[in-house]
């Protein structure tokens, strides 16, 4: 989440019905163990348009085959082989399945520190799980086949069960990776303010010290963590110079610590950084992505374009946060617009992420990020490859995901309008694949 400082209570936003947003699965995936009895069905999808996001082009009237969870060609023209289902997207735009690099399928909606701790202390972890798979389902609704869910909020490692139930078919939702339950220093996270009689949960787990650190990150990846995030700052505040500052949360050997042993052990490392100070310090332990950056200086834009660090900017969530929250939030989405646009000019990779989760997932949908990047000065084929062929780099999955080519696995979306002339068009998606199953189709795909 978008770590809250002083807020006030919200009730206003409203609540679209989530059945408004959950259309019939057309197949559901088939159950774990039956994957190997059933032969690979062969499908064919003719695409109107299909936009090429490597190549930075559209391409017309394509003939996309997918033989099982894979695509096996991608031709101008073709002729579809006999007997092979053929579904006609003939006036649709086809784009690869979208991912987003920053949710909390745990977490639904925190505008205020009352939002939160409700989550915290009346809801189980089974109750929050269970809401977990609903949000999986909402994500890939939306076209989402891909998500990077970076850390449960105090729900443990219930982010790994909502992963496999997904993989396992039981239930529908996009490819996760996960980071299980991030970390702070002792008393730099909520929960915060009860009284020292009571023991409650807390949103991270508490590190302290080079050696807490590294044995924190082996038993998260123990228990399952594809990434390991930390809080680097707290406190977000503008000084004299005009800069967003902060204050940092870890020392840097114990910061250093949390991204050799997560690196030794294969795995990235996600830091959550909003103000310059914490962006320094992550930059400094070498993270590989930084989450929100508001508080970007040139200096630091320069530093993350040299070391090819990946800035994940979240603009949806501190929208949907700042009028509730007040303070400094207004002035820090500015901050961070300014800074997307310089970003821009000097290079650093941007890639795709929302924190959804901080925002309640019934009310926006993720594709909104898009239409920001746009306002902001991405052209939208930049905005659409931020969330598809980079964002699969991010993951690692660059070989399998992200563009719509042989040898990748078959998860497609199409919209009915043209994206690259409104872009708002990704938030209408109206047929959605992944691994070769049709999990949404609307009348207005066909
Ligand atoms: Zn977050």
């Amino acid at each position: 989440m978008l770590r809250r400082n002083l807020l006030l209570p919200i009730s206003a936003f409203g609540m679209i019905a989530l059945a408004a947003l959950v259309p019939v699965l057309a197949q559901a995936p088939p159950a774990q163990g039956s994957k190997a009895a059933a032969p690979a069905k062969r499908i064919a999808i003719r695409a109107g348009h299909l936009i090429d996001v490597k190549g930075a082009k559209v391409l017309d009237n394509v003939l996309i085959l997918i033989d099982g969870d894979k695509i096996t060609s991608v031709t101008p023209g073709g002729s579809v082989p006999a007997g092979v289902e053929t579904i006609d997207l003939s006036k649709s735009t086809v784009l690869p399945g979208f991912i987003d690099l920053h949710t909390h399928v745990l977490l639904n909606g925190d505008i205020t520190a009352e939002d939160y701790d409700k989550q915290l202390l009346k809801e189980s972890i089974p109750y929050r799980a269970i809401l977990g798979a609903r949000n999986a389902r909402i994500a890939l609704d939306r076209g989402f086949t891909a998500i990077r869910d970076l850390e449960t909020e105090g729900a443990m490692y219930a982010d790994v069960d909502v992963k496999q139930a997904i993989a396992n078919g039981e239930v529908p939702g996009p490819r996760m990776q996960v980071a299980t339950r991030a970390m702070t220093p002792t008393g730099m996270y909520p929960l915060l303010g009860y009284s020292w009689e009571l023991k409650v949960p807390t949103g991270v787990q508490y590190v302290d010290g080079a050696d807490g650190a590294r044995n924190a990150v082996r038993e998260q990846v123990m228990y399952g963590a594809d990434w390991i995030k930390y809080y680097s700052d707290r406190k977000y505040h503008f000084e004299s110079d005009g800069v967003l500052h902060s204050m940092v949360n870890f020392t840097d050997e114990e910061a250093k610590a949390i991204v050799d042993e997560a690196h030794r052990l294969g795995k990235k490392v996600a830091a959550h950084a909003i103000g310059s100070d914490g962006i320094a310090a992550a930059l400094r332990a070498g993270v590989d992505t930084i989450e929100h950056g508001d508080g970007l200086t040139e200096s630091l834009m320069d530093e993350m374009a040299r070391k090819g660090t990946v800035w994940v900017p979240t603009v949806m969530v501190g929208e949907y946060v700042a009028p509730g929250r007040g303070g400094n939030w207004p002035r820090m989405v500015e901050a961070e617009k300014l800074a997307f646009q310089k970003a821009l000019k000097r290079g650093v990779k941007i890639a795709f992420g929302t924190d959804v989760g901080g925002s309640d997932w019934r009310e926006i949908g993720q594709a909104r990020e898009f239409q920001y990047y746009v306002d902001y000065g991405m052209s939208p084929m930049e905005a659409i490859q931020t969330a598809t062929s980079l964002a699969s780099e991010v993951l690692g999955w660059s070989d399998k995901l992200g563009t719509v080519e042989s040898g990748k696995w078959a998860d497609i979306v199409a919209v009915s309008g043209d994206p690259l002339k409104d872009i708002t068009e990704l938030q209408r998606v109206t047929f959605v694949m992944k691994a070769g199953v049709v999990c949404r189709k609307e009348a207005a795909s066909q």
